[in-house]
């Protein structure tokens, strides 16, 4: 699918809920894809770009950057502790904080650095052993340590179960982030964005719907 036809989309679903258009922001998801078509995707003019790795990211944005200046990419995967001072340095936004030590240290950071990039606290919406994040029953009092650390919270993000309808976990984030007077709703990938924006995502996740499936091998 192009680039325009998932804004229309979008734009399409904002509609229907009653949104203003161009209220939520996609996050073209660029994890693992080729150069050539990630560098395509800047060309026709979108600048927000989300990865799931340091390493990775750091390995190839610098050069996108200096290309494109005004390009901005987000942290969606796991960030160890060990990696977060490069991450802070790389990203515009972190959507996975997920635990006290990794507030902890990036609190410290941001004190040294004098600066921070805007944070989404990661929710297991689904309570999920294997998935990172907050359980649900956790979430408030997480938001409010790290509010008492000075981290600049803007919202909260999930990853719905994969055989779960994500309508249910996309209304239970945004109560909690509601509850919590967060505004940012980090939620919806390339299956399902058009229900998450109904439930009012400020930020949509979208990879192999923009750039095709990945390639692991
Ligand atoms: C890979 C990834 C996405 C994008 O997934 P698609 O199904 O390709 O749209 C979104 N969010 C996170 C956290 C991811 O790791």
């Amino acid at each position: 699918m192009s680039l325009s036809e998932i804004q229309a989309r979008i734009h399409k679903a904002e509609e229907l809920a009653g949104r203003s258009t161009g209220e939520t922001q996609l996050i073209a998801v660029s994890k693992v894809q080729p150069n050539e078509r990630v560098e395509a995707v800047l060309q026709e003019g979108h600048r927000l770009f989300g990865e799931n790795k340091v390493q990775e990211a750091a390995g190839k944005w610098p050069d996108f950057l200096e290309a494109f200046p005004d390009a901005k990419v987000h942290l969606l995967g796991p960030l160890q502790t060990n990696k977060a001072r490069q991450a802070m340095q790389l990203f515009e936004a972190i959507h996975s904080l997920d635990r006290p030590k990794l507030a902890n240290t990036i609190g410290r950071l941001a004190q040294e650095i004098g600066s921070c990039p805007d944070l989404f606290i990661q929710v297991n919406t689904g309570e999920e052993d294997q998935k990172a994040g907050v359980l649900p029953s956790e979430a408030d009092q997480f938001v409010a340590d790290c509010q008492a650390l000075d981290l600049p919270i803007v919202g909260l993000m999930c990853i719905p179960p994969v055989h779960e309808e994500p309508s249910l976990h996309f209304a239970l984030l945004k109560k909690i982030a509601e509850r919590n007077g967060l505004k940012g709703l980090s939620m919806g990938m390339s299956g399902d964005f058009e229900k998450a924006v109904a439930l009012g995502a400020t930020h949509v996740r979208v990879g192999s719907a923009i750039f095709g499936a990945r390639d692991y091998g």
